[in-house]
């Protein structure tokens, strides 16, 4: 396994576990340990969680899908009721507008990374509680340490809160990149802000701002 940053002791512990799951498939045979297989385990550990009372009511976790050397993650709040029919993240509404600003920073919505702080959906989509996220906190830090993305882009503010310390709303934090253990972080606005507030012509400009900045930083023009 490559070397990595010090994320933290539950997160140590947590990547421990997937190391032990490694070196039993190679006991099997298996001969490369790859980030593939790496994220791969994790994301069969997220689906048996029992880490929260969440688990009781999902019909699916949602680890997140997309490219495993993705440059580019996006990480929003929590699955809705679409994503956790599905099991896969930002597959309703707001996953059908997050797909068209994916594209027109033109990418493929396969070649980024798309997860949530929370992967399990909290019933009638109420906002996730401290508890619930700090049981799926080593989930995600151990996905952006084996990812490697070179930006985050978070969606929300929930997903802001989670990497960026500050009492400001979303719309003063956006706009400028902020640093998590050495990756670059934009917050920017949820696509379902911009779907509940349609006649809003700023917000989405604002989106598009801040998605721009992300463009520069990754070489598309
Ligand atoms: N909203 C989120 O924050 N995440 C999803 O996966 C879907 C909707």
């Amino acid at each position: 396994m490559r070397s990595r940053r010090k994320l933290g002791k539950e997160t140590d512990v947590l990547l421990g576990e997937v190391e032990e799951k490694l070196r039993f498939l190679s006991l099997l045979g298996v001969e490369f340990v790859t980030r593939e297989s790496s994220v791969l385990s994790l994301e069969e550990t997220i689906l048996s969680c029992q880490r929260c009372s969440l688990a009781q009511t999902r019909t699916h976790a949602v680890p997140g899908e997309g490219d495993l050397n993705a440059e580019l993650m996006f990480v929003g709040e929590a699955p809705g009721r679409d994503e956790d029919i599905q099991g896969k993240p930002f597959v309703g509404k707001a996953g059908q507008l997050l797909s068209k600003i994916i594209e027109a920073m033109q990418f493929k919505r396969e070649e980024v990374y798309i997860t949530n702080v929370v992967k399990c959906r909290p019933p009638g989509n109420r906002n996730p509680q401290e508890n619930e996220i700090a049981s799926c906190r080593d989930y995600l830090l151990t996905q952006i340490d084996l990812i490697e993305p070179k930006v985050i882009v978070t969606l929300g503010k929930v997903a802001a809160s989670f990497f960026i310390r500050s009492s400001l709303g979303m719309t003063a934090l956006r706009g400028d990149f902020h640093e998590f253990q050495h990756t670059k972080v934009m917050p920017t606005f949820h696509p379902s802000y911009l779907i509940r507030n349609e006649g809003n012509k700023d917000l989405k400009k604002m989106v598009w701002e801040d998605m721009k900045k992300v463009m520069a930083f990754l070489g598309k023009k």
